[in-house]
C-alpha cells in the first residue's frame, strides 16, 4: 500500500517538474518574438502606437491597456 502511495507521489512530482519545464519553454519561446518583431498597433482612442501584446481588442479595434493617458 505504501508503495502505491510512493508511486503516486513520484508521479505527481514528475508532473510538477514537467509542467514547470513546459512553462519555462513557453517563456523562452515568447521572449525572442517580442524582442524581434512584434506587430505594432495604433490605439483607436488616443492614436498611440504600441505592441500588440500591450493592447487589447475592443469591438474589433485595438486600444491601450493600462495607459492612464488613454481616453
Ligand atoms: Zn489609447
Amino acid at each position: 500500500m505504501s508503495r502505491i502511495l510512493l508511486l503516486i507521489i513520484i508521479g505527481f512530482m514528475i508532473y510538477l517538474l514537467f509542467r514547470g519545464f513546459m512553462r519555462s519553454q513557453v517563456k523562452r519561446d515568447e521572449q525572442p518574438k517580442s524582442v524581434e518583431a512584434e506587430d505594432m498597433v495604433a490605439c483607436a482612442r488616443c492614436g498611440v502606437n504600441l505592441p500588440r501584446s500591450d493592447a487589447r481588442e475592443e469591438g474589433g479595434k485595438w486600444v491601450c491597456q493600462g495607459n492612464p493617458n488613454c481616453r
